[in-house]
C-alpha cells in the first residue's frame, strides 16, 4: 500500500489518521507521507522515496536517524530487559551525567515526555509556593496539559481562556496570559494577583509559534520579577535544552531558572522527559516530599541508555560543527527561495533550529506572523516536497537542523533545490 492508501485505511482506526495532530498535514494538498525508514538525514516513506529530513522527528534526532553509537547502545541494554519497574544504573548514570554537566540544576527526575515533565513543574511550583496560578507567554507551547492549553482571553491584559475544549474554566482562570517581550505587562498581572502568583512559564527561545527570539534583557527582567515576588522562574527547554548548547537557553543567556523541564532530546529519541533544579526544590517531590510525581515507563533502561550516549556524544566540538552545517543548510535554502518566487521569506536563524516565513519583519510576537503565512508555507512546503526535501508540515513548526546534515547532505540539498 502507498502512503494514500495507509492514510485512508488510518483514517478508520485513528481519529483524524494520526497519533499526534501536527502529523495530518492539515490545510495542505497532498496527505501524510508514511515513513518506512530513517538513516543519517534522510528518511524514506513507503514508495521509496527519500527525503532530506528537516523535521527529525520534531528535534529529538540532533545526531541524525539510525545514529550507531546510540543504536548500539540500545540493543545492549534491551539484551538485560527493557523495563523493570524498579532502580537500574542507566538512570542513575544519565542523572549523574547531565547533573554534572549543567551547573545551575543538581537533581533532576525523568519522566516519558515533555508534557509529563511540564505537569510536574507546574505541581511543583505550586506545592513549593502554596500559590495557585502560573503567568504563560502567549505563542509559547508547553505541551498538552490542562493548564497550559489556555490562551489569551479577549478581556484585560491576563485574563484567559481555554484553547481546547475539554479544559475547565477553573482550570483556564488560574492561567495568565502575558505577550512575549512585555516586562510592564508581566509587573501588572503580578500587581494584579498579589502573592497568588506560583510561577512564570517560559519557552526561553519560544520556538512552537514560529521562532520568537527574545531579548536577554526580557528574560533577565522576568529573572526580577520572580525574585521580587517570591515567584519562581521556569524555563521550558524542551525544545531548546541540549540543543542551543547542552546548558540550554538558560546556559546561553546566563539567566538562570528555577526550575527547567527538559524532552525531545534528552532520550536521543526515545520517550524521555525530565524536570530539574536545586535540591531545595526537586526534594519537594516524592517520596521526600508532599508533591506527588510518577511514572510506571520512567527511567526505563532502554531510553535511559539511548540518551547517556546520545548526551555524551553532545561536546562542545559537535555544537560547533551543528551551528556551522545549520549556517550552511539555511544559506542554501535562503539563496533558493530568493531567486525562485520565494523572496518574501527570511529563514529566522538560531542555532541549529530555522523558521522560513513570509515576511522580513522581526519577529518577536506571535501576533506579527504574517496574515498570508499559511499560504506561502503551503506553497513552500509542496515545491520541497517535490524536490525530496522534508520540512515539518506545518507553518508554525521550525525546521530541525542536525549533526548528520554535513557537508555531502548539504551539496544534495543544493543539487535538489536547483534541479
Ligand atoms: C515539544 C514540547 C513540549 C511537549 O513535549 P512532548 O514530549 O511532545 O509531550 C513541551 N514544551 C516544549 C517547549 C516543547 O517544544
Amino acid at each position: 500500500m502507498n502512503s494514500e492508501e495507509l492514510f485512508k485505511k488510518s483514517l478508520q482506526y485513528v481519529p483524524g489518521g494520526v497519533h499526534s495532530p501536527v502529523r495530518s498535514f492539515k490545510g495542505l494538498h497532498t496527505t501524510p507521507r508514511f515513513i518506512n525508514r530513517g538513516k543519517g538525514a534522510y528518511i524514506w516513506d513507503e514508495e521509496g522515496k527519500n527525503y532530506i529530513d528537516f523535521c527529525m522527528s520534531f528535534g529529538p534526532l540532533i545526531h541524525g536517524h539510525q545514529d550507531p553509537e546510540i543504536k548500539e547502545a540500545i540493543i545492549k541494554a534491551l539484551d538485560n530487559g527493557w523495563t523493570f519497574g524498579a532502580c537500574e544504573k542507566y538512570s542513575l548514570e544519565l542523572a549523574e551525567y547531565i547533573v554534572n554537566r549543567i551547573c545551575f540544576i543538581e537533581q533532576i527526575r525523568f519522566t516519558n515526555s515533555g508534557t509529563e515533565a511540564v505537569m510536574a513543574a507546574v505541581r511543583l511550583a505550586r506545592g513549593i509556593t502554596g500559590r495557585s496560578k502560573i503567568i504563560k507567554f502567549n505563542g509559547c507551547y508547553h505541551g498538552h496539559l490542562d493548564a497550559m492549553l489556555i490562551k489569551a482571553g479577549s478581556g484585560l491584559a491576563g485574563t484567559a481562556e481555554a484553547s481546547s475544549k475539554g479544559v475547565t474554566e477553573r482550570q483556564a482562570s488560574d492561567t495568565l496570559i502575558c505577550e512575549l517581550g512585555d516586562l510592564e505587562e508581566v509587573k501588572k498581572v503580578f500587581e494584579d494577583h498579589k502573592d497568588q502568583i506560583a510561577a512564570i512559564f517560559i519557552e526561553p527561545l519560544p520556538a512552537n509559534n514560529g521562532l520568537l527570539i527574545q531579548d536577554v534583557e526580557f528574560l533577565k527582567g522576568l529573572r526580577e520579577i520572580c525574585n521580587k515576588n517570591c515567584a519562581l522562574l521556569v524555563f521550558d527547554e524542551v525544545i531548546s535544552g541540549f540543543r542551543i548548547g547542552f546548558c540550554g537557553m538558560a546556559g546561553e543567556t546566563g539567566v538562570i531558572p528555577d526550575l527547567v523541564t527538559y524532552g525531545k532530546i534528552i532520550g536521543g529519541g526515545m520517550p524521555v522527559g525530565a524536570v530539574a533544579g536545586p535540591k531545595k526544590f526537586m526534594e519537594f517531590l516524592a517520596p521526600l516530599g508532599p508533591v506527588y510525581q510518577a511514572g510506571t515507563l520512567s527511567g526505563n533502561p532502554v531510553a535511559m541508555a539511548a540518551g547517556l550516549v546520545n548526551c555524551k556524544k553532545l561536546t562542545p566540538e559537535a555544537y560547533a560543527r551543528l551551528d556551522k552545517y545549520s549556517e550552511n543548510v539555511v544559506a542554501i535554502m535562503q539563496d533558493w527561495m530568493d531567486k525562485n518566487g520565494f523572496d518574501d521569506f527570511q529563514i529566522v536563524r538560531y542555532g541549529s533550529l530555522f523558521y522560513p516565513i513570509s515576511t522580513k519583519d522581526k519577529l518577536v510576537r506571535i501576533t506579527q506572523l504574517p496574515l498570508n503565512m499559511n499560504e506561502r508555507f503551503k506553497a513552500l512546503f509542496e515545491v520541497f516536497l517535490n524536490k525530496g526535501i522534508y520540512l515539518a508540515p506545518n507553518g508554525y513548526e521550525v525546521g530541525f537542523g542536525s549533526l548528520a546534515h554535513n557537508e555531502e547532505v548539504q551539496a544534495e540539498l543544493k543539487r535538489r533545490l536547483w534541479t
